[in-house]
C-alpha cells in the first residue's frame, strides 16, 4: 500500500474502513513466489536433514544448533509476536521487544504487523465467516473437510484479501521501530539462516560444518519454524479437548504443546486471550510461559496477565 493511501484509509472512521484488504496483482503474484520458494527449500532441507540421518551423517552439533535455534525462533513467535505484540499480555524493555520481534520474524510465518493483523482477525471472527484460517467454513463432507485443513494450514497464505493492519494492527504501525523491523522480514529470515551456518562453520572450521549449520540450524529449521505455528490453526483447531466454554472450535492438543512451546493449549488460549500463561494446570507444559517466568524474576518483564483460579474455575465447562 502507498503512503497516500495508507493517509486516505487513517482519515476514514474506523467503522467504515474495510476489515479485508485485496492486494494488488503484482503483490499477489511475489507472495506467491515467496511462498512456493519457502516451502520448496525448507523441504530440501528436511529431504537432505532426513537423508543424513539414515546415513548417519549428521553431528550432535549439528543437531543441538537445530534445537536452538527452533526454540529461539519459536519463542520469537509465542512469547513476541503472539503473547506481547498481539495480546499485550505482559510489559518489557525496549530491547527485549526488538530481540522478540526478530527472532520472530526468522521463523518466517509472516511479519510482525501481518502475523498479528490476522491473529488478531483470528481472534475476532474465531471460526465463523471473517476468520482469516478456520477449518470450518468449507462444508462437512468429507472433501470439504480436506479442503478446510488445507486452507487452514497453507492454503489462507495464498487468499486474494488479508486482514487490514489499520485496524488490527494500528498500534504497531504508529512504532517506527517495529514498522523498520516489519518492513526487513525477508533479511531477518535470510539472517536466520545465516546465523547457524556461520556458527557452525567457526566452531568447527570447515566449509562442511559451515553447509551442516546452513541445512540444520536454517533451512531445515525453517521447515518446523514455518509449519510449527500453522499447526495451532489447523490441528488445534480440529483435534484435541476443550475444557473451557468457548464460541470456536480451538482445542487443546497435548501433543503440539511441546513442540510449540505451549501454542498447544489453545482452548485455554481462547478462552483467556489475555493470558501470558497458555498452560493453565500445572500439568500443561508451557515452555513460552517459563521464559515469561524468567524474565519477569530478572526484572525484565513486569505487569503479566494470568487468570486467578476463580477465573479458571468460572469458565470450565460444566460436567453434569
Ligand atoms: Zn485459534
Ligand atoms: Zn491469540
Amino acid at each position: 500500500m502507498t503512503n497516500s493511501s495508507e493517509k486516505q484509509l487513517t482519515s476514514i472512521p474506523i467503522s467504515v474502513k474495510p476489515t479485508m484488504i485485496a492486494a494488488s496483482d503484482s503483490i499477489r503474484a511475489i507472495k506467491r513466489r515467496f511462498i512456493l520458494s519457502l516451502c520448496s527449500i525448507s523441504l530440501l532441507g528436511l529431504g537432505v536433514a532426513i537423508y543424513q540421518i539414515f546415513s548417519l551423517e549428521v553431528t550432535r552439533l549439528s543437531v543441538i544448533i537445530f534445537l536452538v535455534m527452533y526454540i529461539l525462533c519459536g519463542l520469537g513467535i509465542t512469547v513476541g509476536f503472539h503473547r506481547y505484540f498481539a495480546h499485550r499480555t505482559f510489559k518489557t524493555t525496549r530491547f527485549i521487544e526488538i530481540c522478540l520481534a526478530i527472532l520472530g520474524s526468522m521463523s518466517a510465518q509472516g511479519s510482525v504487523v501481518a502475523w498479528v493483523s490476522v491473529h488478531r482477525c483470528h481472534h475476532q471472527y474465531s471460526d465463523l465467516e471473517g476468520d482469516p484460517h478456520s477449518p470450518h467454513l468449507k462444508g462437512e463432507g468429507i472433501k470439504e473437510r480436506w479442503q478446510g485443513l488445507w486452507h487452514s494450514h497453507l492454503g489462507w497464505l495464498l487468499d486474494d484479501k488479508l486482514p487490514n493492519s489499520m485496524i488490527f494492527a494500528k498500534d504497531l504501525i504508529q512504532d517506527s521501530i517495529i514498522v523498520q523491523i516489519n518492513r526487513l522480514y525477508i533479511f531477518w529470515i535470510v539472517l536466520g539462516v545465516l546465523i547457524p551456518s556461520v556458527l557452525e562453520g567457526i566452531l568447527t572450521w570447515s566449509w562442511y560444518g559451515a553447509f551442516q549449520g546452513f541445512i540444520w540450524g536454517g533451512i531445515a529449521r525453517l521447515f518446523f519454524s514455518f509449519h510449527g505455528g500453522y499447526t495451532i490453526n489447523s490441528i488445534a483447531h480440529l483435534f484435541g479437548q476443550r475444557p473451557f466454554v468457548s464460541k470456536d472450535q480451538s482445542r487443546n492438543n497435548f501433543w503440539l504443546a511441546l513442540p510449540t512451546l505451549g501454542e498447544g493449549w489453545h482452548n485455554n488460549h481462547h478462552a483467556f486471550p489475555n493470558s501470558a500463561r497458555f498452560g493453565l494446570q500445572w500439568w500443561q507444559i508451557d515452555l513460552g510461559y517459563g521464559l515469561i517466568w524468567i524474565l519477569k524474576r530478572c526484572g525484565l518483564i513486569w505487569e503479566v496477565k494470568v487468570p486467578n483460579i476463580g477465573m479458571i474455575e468460572a469458565k470450565l465447562v460444566k460436567v453434569s
